[in-house]
């Protein structure tokens, strides 16, 4: 299986995408992750990414399209995988579509804008291990560490609220379009984010005919 989740960001791509994940016994793509963990590093890619990830705005498709199709030539992609974060864009998805890479499924989150505000400023990660938590939603054990590896929790710089505006004007212009793009395949399953994570899962694993 070969599934992107869509959706604004702080829609809880991440958090599902995970879950699938474990499910599925598939690996999830993040191009998130990849592009914080180059910038961590202050890999060449990630010099040239965090200036874009700071305001809020995409990193330039090449770039990230780059950095995809090394990613999906690893071994542990070869039964299918998630993508999170890719495509952003109709260049990205017809780069996809250059690669001959058929995409099974296509998972839109849908969270009012209001909410994502909300979402993005109490979401909180872990600088270790990659795990993301919600202060009010979703939160660590005692929250303030990570309840999988204590280290303590941080919240990303593009997390801010004035980057936050940011990021949701890019979502609306640049890659909502992606909905009509994969609706026209058919292939579009709409998941109404829900208050309880639990249920936004249940709604998840259903469409993808999981349980
Ligand atoms: P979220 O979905 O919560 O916004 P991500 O971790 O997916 O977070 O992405 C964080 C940032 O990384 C984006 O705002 C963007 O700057 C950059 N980025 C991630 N994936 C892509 C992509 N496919 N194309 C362009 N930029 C990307
Ligand atoms: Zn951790």
């Amino acid at each position: 299986m070969r599934i992107i989740f869509l959706g604004a960001p702080g829609a809880g791509k991440g958090t599902q995408a995970e879950l699938v994940s474990k499910k599925a016994g598939i690996p999830t793509i993040s191009t998130g992750v990849i592009l914080r963990e180059a910038i961590k590093n202050k890999t060449p890619l990630g010099v040239s990414a965090q200036s874009y990830i700071e305001k809020g705005q995409l990193v330039p498709d090449e770039l990230v399209i780059d950095i995809l199709t090394d990613r999906l030539m690893q071994p542990d992609c070869k039964d299918g995988y998630i993508l999170d974060g890719f495509p952003r864009t109709i260049a990205q998805a017809e780069a996809l579509d250059k690669m001959n890479i058929k995409i099974d499924k296509v998972v839109n989150i849908y969270v009012p804008d209001e909410k994502i505000v909300e979402r993005l400023a109490g979401r909180r990660s872990c600088p270790s291990c990659g795990a993301t938590y919600h202060v009010v939603y979703n939160p660590s054990e005692d929250g303030v560490h990570c309840t999988k590896c204590t280290s303590e929790l941080t919240q990303r710089t593009d997390d801010k609220p004035e980057t936050i505006l940011n990021r949701l004007e890019v979502y609306h212009k640049q890659t909502a379009p992606l909905e009509e793009f994969y609706r026209n395949r058919g292939i579009l399953c709409d998941v109404v984010g829900q208050e309880e994570l639990e249920d936004t899962t249940a709604l998840t694993m259903k469409v993808l005919g999981l349980k």
